[in-house]
């Protein structure tokens, strides 16, 4: 399990120096503010092709994290409109960085709106989505409408979704802390969500400051929130597909919580 490839969330102007200050083997970071709406611009010095080839050379694998603003679900034309083309931009920028993925929350729809808006309007946008790299939907913590926060709608997403041309090339990304405050026990739940997805790719490992089921997406380092470490080593362990850290602290809170992690996987 030592081979897993693991890293941190870190800043985009030097994502292999960023890696290697964690003693990680990938990076995940923003193409641009992740509030706002301007579109992905390359940070590092020596460009997209730059990077690429730097990262190649480092055998660092690069992960985008596409903005929060996104939520290509919504029945709100003037947010679903221009998330659509966000997220267009963010995965083209990130194939050419040459990424291994980006990762997109479920988003929701409206508390007043049914859910299966949710599921066609998702079937839409990767019916209509160019993807040269994969893009990994993530299960989200909080909202009473969220399109990927409960297993049930998850199956309901992937149904969708399967009709979609390209759709075999989404995959999924889960989020410890956004599992268990979202209510998902994660005891047995690498194996339920792969009888849905047929897929994990990606984990992102994080306590959470907040309680089971409280529905609040707030980080923690292992061992300062909620979740028994057990679960998330176990968690990973099951899964294992490469690991990103998104814990407070930055480059060292990060690189204690990879050792915390890579001491107990053994
Ligand atoms: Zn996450």
């Amino acid at each position: 399990m030592t081979a897993l490839v693991m890293g941190g969330h870190g800043e985009q102007d030097d994502p292999i120096a960023e890696a290697q200050a964690r003693g990680a083997g990938l990076a995940q970071f923003f193409l641009g503010d992740p509030q706002g709406w301007k579109g992905p611009k390359v940070a590092y010095a020596g460009g997209a092709a730059g990077l690429k080839a730097d990262a190649e050379a480092a055998g660092i694998a690069l992960y985008v994290h596409a903005p929060y603003v996104l939520n290509v679900a919504t029945s709100n034309n003037r947010i679903r409109i221009p998330s659509r083309k966000l997220l267009q931009q963010t995965v083209t920028a990130a194939a050419e960085v040459g990424a291994a993925g980006v990762i997109v929350h479920g988003g929701h729809v409206l508390k007043t709106d049914d859910a299966e808006l949710g599921f066609e309007n998702w079937f839409k946008c990767i019916d209509r989505l160019e993807m040269p790299v994969p893009l990994l939907i993530e299960n989200t913590a909080g909202g009473d409408n969220a399109m990927a926060r409960h297993l049930d709608r998850i199956a309901r997403l992937w149904e969708a979704i399967g009709g979609a041309e390209g759709g075999d090339t989404v995959g999924f990304c889960l989020d410890t802390c956004h599992a268990h405050a979202g209510g998902e026990d994660l005891v047995g739940l690498v194996d339920k969500v792969r009888s849905i997805t047929g897929r994990i790719d990606l984990i992102h490992a994080n306590d959470s400051r907040d309680t089971f089921d409280s529905g609040a997406d707030r980080h923690a380092n292992f061992g300062a929130g909620e979740i028994a470490g057990e679960a998330i080593v176990e968690t990973v362990r099951e899964a294992g597909v490469p690991v990103v850290v998104e814990t407070p602290g930055g480059r060292e809170g990060q690189a204690a919580d990879l050792a915390w992690l890579r001491e107990r996987l053994g």
